[in-house]
This record gives structure tokens, C-alpha cells and sequence, in this order.
């Protein structure tokens, strides 16, 4: 039995190395995005599968 491959997605330019601990994909939209003083974005993203939302907070330097 061939096993099936999952390949991330790439090349949407928004990288992820996030999983869903609902269902453990990694395909997530983004939902909103927020900057806040201080270069952080905030992230809100939710699981094209489950529907799990994931909030992400990204320093830029
Ligand atoms: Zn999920």
C-alpha cells in the first residue's frame, strides 16, 4: 500500500511551521493580521480542516 505524502504548502509566502493540534495539518488561513508598536505581528489563524484557531506572535527585528 502506498502511503500518502503530505507536502506543505509553500507558495503562499506565508510560512508555516505551525500544525493543528486538532487534526495535525498544517494548512491554516490567516484571519487577521495585527501590528502592534515595536515591530510584533499578531497572527490570527484558523485550520482549514478543523477550524481550530491559532493565534501566532512574530518579532520583527
Ligand atoms: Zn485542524
Amino acid at each position: 500500500m502506498p502511503r500518502v505524502k503530505r507536502q506543505p504548502e509553500s507558495n503562499s509566502g506565508q510560512q508555516v511551521g505551525l500544525v493543528c493540534r486538532g487534526c495535525g495539518c498544517q494548512h491554516f488561513r490567516v484571519v487577521y493580521v495585527k501590528h502592534r508598536p515595536g515591530g510584533i505581528v499578531l497572527r490570527r489563524r484558523e485550520c482549514r480542516h478543523c477550524g481550530r484557531r491559532v493565534m501566532t506572535r512574530e518579532v520583527q527585528v
